[in-house]
Formats: structure tokens, sequence, C-alpha cells
């Protein structure tokens, strides 16, 4: 690519003819974490506190200090996040490849479904069905989960009864599909983590987990308004802090969207 293409695209983005879509929801003490069963420990919510704001702390500057989790919020999955991703030597938040941050989202809208069963588990004839109607998946995409789950809110959002969360998530021959037959970079949902809320209960459990790390992928999760973006044609770029031998981390999500 030429530096001018660059260029057109800095030009692009000035007069708007290419908008930049923000995929990141609020953190604060409310943003929701996910919950283990016993006897796992929890990871903490999003938490901040004053350092100085213009008074004898900081008579002209105003700061806080927070703390949270790697996995609060909208959040990056690292390999290293799980035991299938541990031995990668760059699966980490600070050794990860940076040129695998920036890439092209497909999006796939799955919101209907999810609203009609919230247990909807996304199976390969619907990622083909997908690919019909819009083009096949590249190698090297961020595949997104649409299920305008990110319009929920508290309790609501984790969606827990007495037999567990309801939230839906890919099977593992979804993953397997995305993974070996389509090399996708990275799998980024709206709900609270990459898998869905019985996902446990799958073989392998968490098979977003297990097996997109274990091939040494990314996930992001609690992301928000993929309903503003095209089903393909728009490029995300999603950098976790670079927290050293980090498993993951809060992070803000663009995306280049063609207006
Ligand atoms: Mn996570």
């Amino acid at each position: 690519m030429s530096a001018q293409s660059l260029m057109q695209l800095a030009g692009a983005l000035s007069t708007g003819t290419v908008k930049v879509v923000d995929l990141t929801q609020v953190l604060n003490p409310e943003t929701p974490v996910i919950q283990l069963p016993e006897p796992f420990a929890q990871s903490p919510a999003f938490s901040s506190e004053l350092i100085s704001q213009f008074d004898d702390d900081g008579p002209a500057w105003y700061w806080n200090k927070f703390s949270c989790g790697e996995h609060c919020g909208t959040h990056f999955d690292a390999p290293g996040h799980w035991i299938s991703g541990q031995d990668y030597s760059d699966g980490t938040t600070d050794t990860l490849d940076v040129n695998q941050l920036v890439g092209p989202a497909c999006v796939l809208d799955f919101s209907r479904e999810s609203a009609d069963n919230n247990d909807f588990v996304l199976e390969p004839e619907h990622i083909k069905a997908w690919e019909a109607e819009h083009g096949e998946i590249e190698a090297g995409a961020w595949v997104l989960m649409r299920t305008d789950w990110h319009k929920r809110s508290g309790a609501d959002f984790l969606n827990i009864d007495e037999e567990g969360p309801h939230s839906p998530g890919p099977s593992p021959a979804a993953m397997q599909f995305l993974i070996e037959e389509r090399n996708i970079q990275g799998w980024g949902v709206e709900t609270v983590g990459t898998d869905a809320g019985a996902a446990g209960g799958f073989e392998p459990p968490f098979p977003a987990h297990f097996m997109m790390h274990g091939a040494n992928k990314f996930g992001l999760a609690s992301l928000a308004n993929l309903d503003q973006l095209p089903a393909k044609g728009a490029i995300i770029i999603a950098p976790p802090l670079k927290i050293e031998n980090g498993s993951g981390s809060p992070l803000r999500v663009l995306a280049l969207v063609p207006a």
C-alpha cells in the first residue's frame, strides 16, 4: 500500500466518509463481571478512587487510581488466558503480535435468534448461511457475533437463574470451523465472556476459550454497538494494555466503517 492511500484514509476520516464507531462499554463499578461457581476465585469489579481534584492533594490537577480484573467490561482475551494457550511465547498482552490487533471484521447478526432463545448456540451451518449471503470469511478476520446483548444491563445482562447463566455463544464445531477452515484471527461477542452461558457443559467445555486460545488466537468480550457495523467492510482496532505477562485487559475497541 502506498503512503498516498494511507493519507487518503486520513482524509476520509477527517471528512467523515470513513467514520469511527466505538465498540466499547463504559467502565464503572456496575460493569458486569463474569461470576464463577464455587469453589473458584472471583474476578473483582471495576473500582476507582480519587487521588486529587483541584484540592490540597493536587491544586491544579485531577486524577484517580483504578483497579479491576484483567477481564472486566469490554476486554481482550489473550491466548495465555487459557490452559490450552499457556505455552505460546507470544501469547500474553506484552508479547503478542501487534499486527494482529487490526483487521477486517465479519459481523454475524444472530440478534433475533438470541432474543428468541437466550441459549442460542451458533453452529457451522449458521456461519455457512451467513457466508452464502455475504461472502466467505477471509483468513485473518475478526468474527463478531452480534446478539444485541449490549442493550441489556444489570442482572439481565448476566441472565442467571437457578440453572446458571443463559446467554448465546458458539458450539465447539463452530469454533473448529472458524479456526481450521477459515483461519480467523479473533472471535468477539457482546456477552460477558466469549463462550455461551451454558458452555461449561459443552465438549470441550468453553470451546471459544479452549479452542481459540489453543490455536493462539484472540477473544473480545462485552463489545457494544455491533448493530452499527456492516456485515463486512469494517476494520477493527483492538490493542490490549501492554501488561507484563497479562492474560488480557480492558480496552477501547474501535471500528473504521465506510459511511
Ligand atoms: Mn475474558
